[in-house]
Order: C-alpha cells, then sequence, then structure tokens
C-alpha cells in the first residue's frame, strides 16, 4: 500500500520520537522502581521485581499500580518526571519532516501527555504540530497493545486505521495495529522491550525504521 492513501499519521513517544540511542527512558524506569519501593515499603531489588510483575501483567506499571493499590495518578506522573530531559536530541530536522505530512499527526502513547509535552519541547516541536496526545488516561489506563485501548484511540479522534499508520519501537503494539488494520512502521532499537514479541517472526511489520528522520525523509516525502 502506498503512502499516498494514508491521511493519518500516528507516532508512539518514547524510544520512537526520539531515538532509543539517547539512553532517555532508562531513567523512566528508575524512577518507577524507586516509587514502587517508595510506594510499597519495599527494598529497591523487591521492588524492581514488582513493578516488572506489573508492567508484565497489566501492560505498564502504572496500570497495576491504578488497579492493585489505587495510586494517585497526577503525583505518579510528577515523580516520574523528575529526570533529565536534556538527555532528548533538539532535532530541528525531525520536527520540518513531521511538519510535511500530509494529514493528520497524533501521538498515541502509555506514558503521559505532560511527560510527551515535555518531549516534545526538548525536540523542538510547537505544541500544534501535533492535532492530539493520547496518553494513558484518555485509553482507561488499558496500555497498548490491548486491542480496546486502539479502538478506544480510533473512536476518540476519529481515526480510519485503514488510512493511518503507526511509528512505534515497541513489536507487540505494532502486532495488534496490523490486527486491526493499521499500515505499521518498527523503530529499530536495541533495547530488550523493543525486541519483546518478535519471537514469531515480524510479518505483521510493513517498514523497519533505523532513522526516524531519515525515514521521513527519504522513504515517504519522496515518494508523495
Ligand atoms: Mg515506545
Amino acid at each position: 500500500m502506498p503512502f499516498s492513501s494514508i491521511d493519518t499519521w500516528v507516532f508512539d513517544l518514547d524510544d520512537t520520537l526520539y531515538p532509543a540511542s539517547s539512553n532517555f527512558f532508562p531513567q523512566i524506569a528508575e524512577r518507577m522502581g524507586l516509587y514502587v519501593a517508595e510506594a510499597l515499603d519495599l527494598p529497591l531489588v523487591e521492588a524492581k521485581k514488582e513493578q516488572r510483575r506489573l508492567f508484565l501483567e497489566y501492560g505498564t506499571t502504572l496500570s497495576g499500580l491504578v488497579a492493585e493499590r489505587g495510586i494517585e495518578v497526577d503525583a505518579y506522573a510528577h515523580f516520574l518526571m523528575q529526570v533529565d530531559y536534556g538527555r532528548i536530541p533538539h532535532s530541528p530536522d525531525l520536527v520540518e519532516a513531521v511538519k510535511q505530512l500530509p494529514g493528520r499527526v497524533l501521538i498515541f502513547t502509555n506514558g503521559f501527555k505532560e511527560h510527551a509535552e515535555a518531549c516534545l519541547d526538548q525536540l523542538g516541536f510547537a505544541r500544534d504540530d501535533f492535532e492530539a496526545i493520547a496518553d494513558i488516561r484518555t485509553i482507561d489506563f488499558k496500555p497498548k497493545p490491548r486491542p480496546i485501548a486502539f479502538e478506544t484511540f480510533f473512536a476518540e479522534h476519529s481515526v480510519d486505521p485503514r488510512r493511518a499508520i503507526f511509528f512505534e519501537d515497541s513489536p507487540k503494539n505494532l502486532r495488534t495495529a496490523k490486527d486491526l488494520g493499521m499500515m505499521t512502521a518498527h523503530l529499530v532499537t536495541d533495547t530488550a522491550w523493543g525486541n519483546m514479541g518478535l519471537e514469531d517472526g515480524n510479518g505483521f511489520i510493513d517498514h523497519s525504521v533505523l532513522d526516524l528522520t531519515e525515514f521521513l525523509n527519504d522513504t515517504v516525502l519522496k515518494t508523495l
């Protein structure tokens, strides 16, 4: 299917709009472990195991904390954001490429909107460069890769998945996206979570992307 059939460009946030090689996200993962340790009064090693369990069982640590502990979501977001956003590179060429995409451009993340905004500021985007940021609150704490997360997102933003492409580093999320009819672009990383879900092949991946800016400029925009 050609890119000219796409009218909605959907981007994951973490390790997608900024590169995994920036090593930014591990700081957030570290804060999640710390939060669990403090909230559940566990030693850090135990807390990391518990965080991992919640992540695997619920899809995000947050969804597990909400379901099992009823935590205060805004305070959790604030706690996680005490990291160095300066590790995310200013990316004027990426901003320029995204602005040239014909159609609607949205963000669909399992994270928090305020975190997404901090990342976008650092990359150099203006707030209106994206039509919307769908975050974990807007999908009712039911995260990707659950089909309900995508269905809620499609309904809320009137997205026709057959005319939409999803850029994302998590293969599991791309598998659902493809099942529901989206074109898929996989941001290739060397992170553990970026490779989970490739065990049974990669037939659900339409495009493998090593560098997002290059891909948009050389593969997408040139063919439109
Ligand atoms: Mg991601």
